[in-house]
């Protein structure tokens, strides 16, 4: 049984151990840091810079904390993360959320290089076939997985399985673009796009919103692109007026998702993935949405553990049955479900925690240890 390390977001002592940032350096203590990360190992601490707008990432004080606990076993780390935007605009997006090499203290790097085109084929599984892994991840021979636990379009549930598995993707490959990266994983299960003419009110946000540009309205009429599009969801997300849906395979999606996350971890030997959920500023969607509403769920703390199944099942467990924070999305919605990002995604989330298992990626079953002393 794995364990899964935690340490509560509620302080109980106004002193800097009682604070996140010192629970995080007691945590990062209690993991004996040495039986994973050699002398000199690059190591990749793999976090989500999040958007220009979408400021509720894990904060550059958290990467900080993880940086210096891999320097103080003589690892050589970075931060990095898989282009989302064009590179040169996602570093500054980075930047602007204050993740640069001052404030971790380690370079800042694209996984998959400036034009995201940078990566390596890799045999995913029945579903993806081969998938584009980022070059920087797959040639790494460790990494910290640093994932903010949030809701998401498809996902219904972003955590570490999501981080390592659209984020360890890249985002195009050179010669078939965004089809055997992360779009391989977005159009699994999903069909196309479909416009409902009546409900639609030419808000426009639609097009707005569409990072390729498929969405254009001449005359009042929707045109789109379908073969452009990687069925990211984004603008079924943000249509006000339920005009927009496109059918899907949600469980298909689920499977897909711990495959990606399976041909990842497995360009790595075991024993070199650590993984770190912060269950903080829990917001309705991803990190790469352009803005970040308010937290629907109050903050639960910091879970480690070297097992990604585990420390999801632990994360999945911790949010149930939890109450949904007022004046958030969640006041749309007259009672109070026992599950607020399944009610929020209607996505059966929690499959792509099973598949995982399935995949032999780790046990749903675990020992938490909470962090008493601080
Ligand atoms: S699903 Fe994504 S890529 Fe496709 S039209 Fe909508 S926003 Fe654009
Ligand atoms: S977001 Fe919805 S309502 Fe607005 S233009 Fe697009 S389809 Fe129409």
């Amino acid at each position: 049984m794995s364990k899964v390390y935690f340490a509560p977001a509620r302080i109980k002592k106004w002193k800097y151990a009682d604070s996140m940032p010192g629970k995080l350096e007691k945590l990062l203590n209690e993991i004996n840091l040495l039986s994973f990360f050699e002398k000199d190992e690059w190591t990749a601490v793999k976090t989500h810079f999040g958007s220009e707008g979408a400021h509720r990432i894990v904060r550059p004080i958290f990467l900080r904390k993880v940086v210096d606990a891999l320097k103080g076993v003589s690892a050589k780390p970075f931060v990095t993360d898989t282009v989302r935007i064009k590179g040169l605009d996602y570093l500054e997006v980075a930047n602007q959320n204050g993740i640069n090499h001052l404030s971790v203290g380690a370079p800042v790097v694209l996984a998959d290089g400036l034009y995201g085109n940078d990566n390596i084929m890799v045999r995913a599984g029945d579903i993806l076939g081969e998938i584009a892994i980022a070059s920087v991840i797959h040639d790494v021979p460790a990494m910290f997985v640093c994932s903010h636990v949030k809701g998401h379009i498809q996902a219904g549930y972003g955590g570490a399985i999501k981080n390592v598995a659209m984020g360890g993707i890249s985002s195009s490959h050179r010669k078939c673009g965004w089809k055997c990266g992360r779009g391989a994983l977005h159009t699994i299960g999903e069909g196309k796009l479909i416009w409902d003419e009546a409900k639609c009110e030419l808000c426009y946000q639609c097009e707005e919103i569409c990072p390729l540009e498929c969405i254009k309205f001449e005359n009042e009429l929707f045109a789109y692109s379908e073969d452009k599009c990687w069925r990211c969801g984004r603008c079924t997300r943000v249509c006000p007026a339920g005009a927009l849906a496109m059918p899907g395979d949600d469980e298909r999606f689920m499977h897909a998702l711990a495959e990606a996350a399976k041909a990842v971890i497995g360009t790595f030997q075991p024993g070199k993935i650590i993984y770190i959920n912060f269950l903080t500023e829990i917001q309705p969607e991803c990190d790469c949405m352009p803005s970040a509403d308010v937290p629907v769920i109050q903050d639960q703390g910091i879970l480690v553990s070297d097992d990604i199944v585990s420390i999801e099942q632990a994360t999945v467990d911790m949010l149930s049955n939890k109450k949904p924070l007022p004046q958030s999305a969640m006041d749309e919605y007259q009672s109070e479900p026992d599950d607020i990002l399944f009610c929020l995604s209607r996505k059966p989330y929690k499959l792509q925690i099973d598949a995982a298992e399935r995949l032999g990626l780790g046990s749903k079953q675990y020992k938490l240890v909470e962090i008493q002393e601080f």
